[in-house]
């Protein structure tokens, strides 16, 4: 998932975009309206702050609008009432209002991410690595890569939300049953062998006490098999 970051301050920008990288993201960010409009890869997500040098935010968000479906999420300082309300209005999706917390930043994008993308089975993209839910084909780099239907259970689960830790419990649900009783080592050996066919060093991490999640490997070539 691209996050697209438009924000004249650099400070704050900088700021986002390595809390936007350490979720999982790929962010980048312009700090004009001028930049939002030319981006090209077009991101997912734009973050998008109203005061801006150049073109009007409302604007921005009208144009970006008309010709995509990239989930747009405006940014205003306090007080900014009106600006909000035209940029809701001009095809906004959410709106945070400054100063705001990452872990807010990253639950508005999640939900909005949730609605414009409500289709379910897309392909899912991390890197290196793609997840194609509709047909179960996994593939690192291009290449597929074969796994038995727990392993891929548990990929999915880990490539829905790149970045978040999610638990060994939610895990066992999804993959195994609406309600897991039985001993939690058998989703290690199934672990196992998906970090050996995925073959790329790090890309499951382990968070001790808490789960597994999909790490940021978007330049990580694939390692040795
Ligand atoms: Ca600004």
């Amino acid at each position: 998932m691209r996050v697209l970051v438009v924000e004249d301050d650099p400070r704050i920008a900088g700021l986002l975009v390595r809390g936007l990288e350490g979720a999982g993201y790929a962010a980048a960010s312009v700090a004009d309206g001028r930049g939002a409009l030319t981006a090209d890869p077009e991101p997912d997500v734009v973050l998008l702050d109203l005061g801006l040098p150049d073109v009007d935010g409302a604007e921005v968000c009208r144009r970006l609008r008309r010709r995509s479906g990239v989930a747009i999420i405006v940014v205003t300082a306090r007080g900014e009432e009106p600006d909000r309300v035209a940029a809701l209005d001009a095809g906004a999706d959410d709106y945070l209002v400054k100063p705001f917390g990452l872990a807010e930043l990253l639950a508005r994008i999640r939900a909005v991410l949730r609605r414009v993308r409500p289709a379910g089975p897309a392909l899912l993209r991390h890197g290196v690595l793609t997840v194609d839910p509709r047909t179960r084909k996994v593939t690192v780099a291009g290449r597929e890569v074969a796994l038995t239907p727990k392993e891929f259970d548990i990929l999915e689960a880990l490539a829905a939300d790149p970045g978040r830790v999610v638990t060994r419990q939610e895990i066992l649900e999804r993959a195994w049953d609406a309600r897991w009783y039985g001993p939690t080592k058998v989703l290690d050996v199934h672990m196992a062998g998906l970090r050996r066919k995925l073959a790329v060093p790090g890309l499951v991490e382990t968070v001790y006490g808490r789960g597994f999640r999909l790490c940021s490997q978007d330049t990580a070539p694939p390692g040795p098999a």
